[in-house]
């Protein structure tokens, strides 16, 4: 590789985090600890079954698994441990790999690390020891690694495959490309060698890091630590608390709480969402480090910060097939068709939140813990593998604006189409992407003492050997409504059946009678002494159900059960959201069903199984036809105070702010400097059609000041401005996914000096921009529909969504909003009738 990676790629990379998720019973040390006396924690009250207990059943888990395995049981590990070795100051003559593990690559080694993690979650789920074996001979040669560590100029036990010198760089303040990531994504991968698939050494090399970590942040200040984690760094609170659970050794736990990164956990503690503009996947792990410590600990802290951060990122900043982020970065609450992209829900943020669910559910098993895990899982997780590869090759993200395909990152181009490979990709998501699809089998079943939880219906075989219990699940769900579990041998115990909160008039049915009411959204409970042939018969009834956008009602996703739909474009991308008609679609075979979009028929699957293709998950849901009207009109006609009325009694006061003031007959005057009206949210949302007119007066013409801009940011917005770089007034109007604006150029710039009237109506595909009441400019080949704006919160006269763009200098007046586009002779005589004095 020369260089792939963009400076962006440097300062936001990669996923997240950590060990295995305890698959063997994470609460059994605590628990243990606990009861020894002395040592505060606080035990799960719920504990998994582990991987070995739970076999899959053929369907569309085990299959996406056996790709994994089959790349699992093909990949070379000397070509993995090449530059472990090389920088050991061993030899290798093996290939070197390609994308993020390239020699020349800072991240190199993470992915050794999660082929550790999938290596022994495929042994202890399968039972082969092909994959025990290849762990065996990782963790022996990582070993000699870092035995040779002090004679390559090392500190002890450190183990890497870059030098040691890179942390140097970042505790004086440099940004190297995340070390401690990689180095915790291989501590996890020896951790979960150790619990899942018995290899002692790999914890005795684990051990050894610890107490590198240990050696090398013992000696930095409060501050110097804390400014060290400013740099991403996984969850190495999460694998240092989670060894310490194992080992109690205090100097794990000491050397894990290090690393509670105050800036995030800070105002997490305190309930406050500062997550818009953070890195997601850098702030994932150390949440589910949170959890971990807080079995630590017992301190409750961690757990608020925990639950807190679970809540606001599921509830505000969540897509709606459970995923996170646009471009890497967690968005203002709740704004989701306003960012809208093809880089958005980075696989690893829903690896890792998947975890973090997992970790709460077993502290507090709520059913909405869960429900988000199925969503997740059969939204996100299932599609991010090509089902047509063999080796189980995925995507880094799962872009949702319309017309994406599922993709790459960009920069790792090597590879054809628009998954990983088996060496030239090696992204944290084909990383994260082997853990995954390796550990289906951990969340289907979990238990306490006497109650067993059903938690996915997904076709399998539990061992519940400490009761002598098996319990086989046999269904085609989603693809039908209905599972069934039968029970093999007897006992006392109560089978807790998760009822999913999307489905209605649910039925539970013990040997065929009626086990009574199943609300969605609860576990309904079934205790009885079970018999050997008992069967449980569960019907969740789908429908499909329109789910709005936050920002944006008028835009929709639609589900059936627990599954997205999305409609597959082929080859072709629709020009932007497309508008459908809800009433349309049909059901057909299965889950597929037909619908009209734009006017053309589309076909909509479950959104995993659209692959090698384009496709929308959002549509535009027009509203019905209204009679026009006038929707909002602000006349200015106060004279005084810092608010002023809409004369339709629709909507809250604008205020004049950032020292706008009125002038002596009756208009806003505006200083070029911070002077604007703040107008109410909300104004032009629902609108398919629409005009907005205003009288403006500027003093001077700065380019990009607005007449005015009604937006979220800067890349999703409505405006109009009194000239551009081509010296002339520009109403442009764009949402976040579009690569281009949709605009209409004036004939030249709004006069400085004069009242001028100015007018945009947008309808049809068509703006027209009107001056004094005539038309100065036109566009007939509009993308967008003003629809797709939505409830738009920052909407400004004189101020720009840039924040580098000069505000206007100069007298806005009677800004008025219609839901329709006026005629040219209704604009003309709006005109005609004056400024409002
Ligand atoms: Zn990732």
């Amino acid at each position: 590789m020369n260089t792939p990676f963009s400076r962006r790629g440097f300062l936001g990379v990669a996923g997240g985090a950590v060990a295995a998720v305890g698959l063997a019973s994470p609460g059994t040390a605590a628990l243990a600890a606990t009861a020894g006396g002395g040592v505060a924690s606080a035990a799960p009250s719920v504990a998994p079954f582990p991987l070995s207990g739970v076999s899959l059943l053929s369907g569309r888990f085990h299959d996406n698994m056996a790709r994994t395995c089959a790349y699992l049981k093909f990949v070379d590990p000397d070509r993995l441990l090449h530059t472990f070795r090389l920088n050991a100051g061993l030899p290798s003559t093996a290939e070197a790999c390609g994308g993020w593990e390239a020699p020349d690559v800072q991240l190199r080694g993470h992915s050794t690390g999660h082929l550790l993690s999938a290596l022994a979650q495929a042994h202890a789920n399968t039972g082969d020891d092909a994959y025990a074996a290849k762990g065996r001979y990782l963790v022996a040669e990582l070993a000699k690694c870092q035995a040779a560590a002090s004679g390559a100029g090392y500190n002890a036990g450190y183990l890497s495959a870059f030098e040691e010198k890179v942390f140097e760089q970042l505790e004086a303040g440099g940004s190297p490309w995340a070390p401690y990531y990689t180095l915790h994504k291989i501590m996890a991968g020896l951790l979960d060698q150790y619990r899942l698939s018995g290899n002692a050494q790999a914890l005795d090399v684990l051990k050894g890091m610890a107490a590198w970590a240990d050696a090398r942040t013992s000696k930095l200040t409060h501050d110097q630590m804390q400014s060290v984690l400013r740099v991403e760094f996984g969850g190495m609170n999460e694998v240092l608390a989670d060894l310490y659970l194992l080992t109690r050794d205090p100097a794990h736990l000491s050397v894990a709480r290090r690393f509670d990164h105050e800036a995030v956990f800070g105002p997490l503690a305190a309930g406050q969402d500062q997550l818009a503009g953070l890195h997601a996947n850098t702030q994932i792990p150390k949440i589910v480090g949170a959890v971990r410590e807080y079995e630590a600990t017992g301190d409750s802290r961690y757990l608020d910060i925990a639950r807190f951060f679970w809540e606001t990122v599921v509830h505000h900043h969540s897509y709606v097939i459970g995923g996170n982020s646009n471009a890497e970065l967690f968005c203002p609450p709740d704004q989701i068709v306003s960012q809208l992209g093809e880089n958005t829900c980075e696989n690893c943020n829903s690896y890792n939140m998947l975890k973090l669910t997992r970790l709460l559910f077993f502290h507090d098993p709520r059913p909405a813990y869960m429900d988000y895990y199925e969503w997740t899982l059969y939204n996100q997780m299932l599609g991010e593998q090509d089902p047509d590869s063999a080796h189980g090759f995925c995507t880094y993200y799962t872009g949702l604006w319309a017309g994406t395909q599922r993709q790459v990152k960009g920069g790792l181009g090597a590879d054809p189409g628009s998954y990983s490979s088996d060496y030239t990709n090696f992204s944290c998501d084909h990383g994260t992407g082997m853990e995954t699809h390796t550990k289906f089998a951990d969340s289907i079943y979990f238990r306490t003492g006497d109650t067993l939880y059903v938690n996915l219906f997904i076709p399998s075989e539990l061992n519940w050997s400490e009761r002598g219990v098996r319990v086989r699940q046999e269904t085609d769900y989603p693809r039908e409504d209905t599972t069934r579990l039968t029970v093999g041998g007897e006992g006392q115990f109560a089978m807790k059946i998760r009822i999913p909160g999307w489905t209605r008039h649910a039925r539970v049915r013990v040997n065929g009678r009626d086990a009574g009411a199943a609300r969605p959204g609860t576990y309904l409970t079934v205790e009885r002494r079970w018999r050997d042939g008992d069967t449980v018969e569960v019907t969740l009834p789908m429908a499909l159900d329109w789910r709005k956008a936050p920002d944006n009602p008028q835009v929709q996703a639609v589900s059936y059960g627990p599954v997205v739909l999305a409609g597959g474009y082929g080859s072709t991308a629709p020009a932007t959201i497309p508008a459908i008609d809800p009433k349309s679609v049909k059901g057909g075979s299965g889950l597929t069903f037909t619908a009209t979009a734009d006017g053309a028929g589309v076909t909509l699957v479950p959104f995993s199984e659209i692959q090698h293709q384009r496709y929308t998950v959002y549509w535009a849901v027009p509203p019905a036809p209204a009679r026009p009207r006038l929707t909002a009109s602000y006349p200015f006609a106060e004279g005084s105070g810092t608010t002023s009325r809409d004369a339709t009694k629709t909507w809250p006061d604008a205020t004049l702010a950032g020292g706008a003031t009125w002038t002596s007959d009756g208009a806003v005057a505006l200083d070029g400097k911070s002077g604007h009206v703040a107008l109410p949210p909300g104004l032009i949302s629902g609108m398919s059609a629409l005009t907005v007119a205003a009288w403006v007066n500027p003093e001077e013409l700065a380019n990009s000041a607005r007449v005015f801009d009604l937006g979220f940011h800067k890349n999703t917005y409505m405006f109009l401005t009194v000239r551009t770089g081509l010296g002339k007034a520009r109403f442009a109007m764009k949402i976040a996914g579009m690569a281009a604006e949709d605009y209409v150029d004036a004939a030249g710039p709004i006069p400085a000096g004069v009242w001028t009237h100015v007018a945009v109506t947008v309808a049809g595909g068509s703006a027209v921009l009107y001056f004094d009441g005539a038309e100065t400019g036109r566009n007939d080949a509009l993308v967008m529909s003003p629809l797709l704006l939505g409830a738009t919160q920052l909407n400004y006269l004189g101020r720009s969504q840039n924040s580098s763009h000069p505000y206007l200098h100069g007298q806005v007046d009677d800004f008025r909003v219609y839901d329709h586009a006026l005629s040219a002779a209704e604009v003309a005589a709006l005109h005609a009738e004056g400024r409002t004095s």
